[in-house]
C-alpha cells in the first residue's frame, strides 16, 4: 500500500519552519499567528503572514537547514524500501535539499517559495477549499491514490488522516485523533512504523 507522509514534525524530529521562523522570522509574528490558527486565519493564511518576516536570502536558510534539521531515526530504511510520498504544507525548496542530503529520491508535494529580500512569499499549490475542513487540504493531493497509509503529527494532518487505510500519528495529530475516537497507532520513529507494517500489511 502506499504510505504518504508529512514532513514537517513528522519526518524531520523537529518542526523544520518552526525552527527557520526562530532563526530567520519574527518570533512575535510567529505567536501571534499561531494563537489565530483556526480561528480568524486558516492554515495557509498563518504560513504566508509567518513566511513574510523572513528576509534572507534561500540560499543562506537552505544551507542551514541542510546544517540543523534532522530526520527521525530509520527514515532513510524506511524510504529507501517504502518510496513514502512526502505531502507537505511546507516548501520544495527547504525539503528537497534535505531529502536529497539523505541520499533520497522521493516524490513531494508542497507549496513554493518566491523569496524575496522584502520578505518570503507563499506560492500555494492551492487555493481550492476541501469541503469537508474548508481550507486548502492535504486530501486534494492524494485524491488519486487509491487506499494509502499516512504518517503525521499536526493541524495539516487532521483532515487527510481521516481518509487513510492506516493512520500513524504522534503529537497534535494523535492527541486530536484520540480526543475524536478515530483509531490510530502511535510511532516515535520509523523504525516502529516499519516494524508495523511488516508485521500487518
Ligand atoms: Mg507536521
Ligand atoms: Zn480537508
Amino acid at each position: 500500500m502506499q504510505v504518504v507522509v508529512d514532513w514537517d514534525g513528522t519526518v524531520t524530529e523537529v518542526d523544520g519552519l518552526h525552527l527557520v521562523l526562530l532563526e530567520f522570522g519574527d518570533e512575535q509574528i510567529y505567536d501571534e499567528a499561531e494563537k489565530h490558527l483556526g480561528r480568524e486565519l486558516t492554515l495557509n493564511g498563518v504560513i504566508a503572514m509567518e513566511f513574510e518576516t523572513v528576509r534572507a536570502p534561500l540560499a543562506e536558510v537552505v544551507a542551514w537547514v541542510r546544517e540543523n534539521v534532522r530526520v527521525r531515526p530509520g527514515f532513510s530504511a524506511f524510504a529507501r524500501k517504502r518510496r513514502p510520498l512526502i505531502v507537505s504544507s511546507g516548501f520544495h525548496e527547504l525539503i528537497e535539499p534535505i531529502v536529497e542530503r539523505e541520499g533520497l529520491e522521493l516524490d513531494v508535494v508542497a507549496n513554493r517559495l518566491d523569496p524575496r529580500p522584502d520578505g518570503w512569499r507563499v506560492r500555494f499549490r492551492s487555493h481550492e477549499p476541501c469541503s469537508v475542513c474548508g481550507e486548502p487540504c492535504k486530501r486534494a493531493d492524494i485524491a488519486s491514490l487509491g487506499e494509502f497509509v499516512y504518517v503525521g503529527d499536526g493541524v495539516s494532518d487532521r483532515c487527510v488522516a481521516l481518509t487513510a487505510a492506516r493512520v500513524f500519528a504522534r503529537d497534535g495529530l494523535a492527541s486530536h485523533l484520540a480526543s475524536r475516537n478515530v483509531p490510530f497507532e502511535p510511532f516515535s520513529d520509523f523504525y516502529d512504523v516499519e516494524r508495523a507494517l511488516a508485521t500487518r500489511c
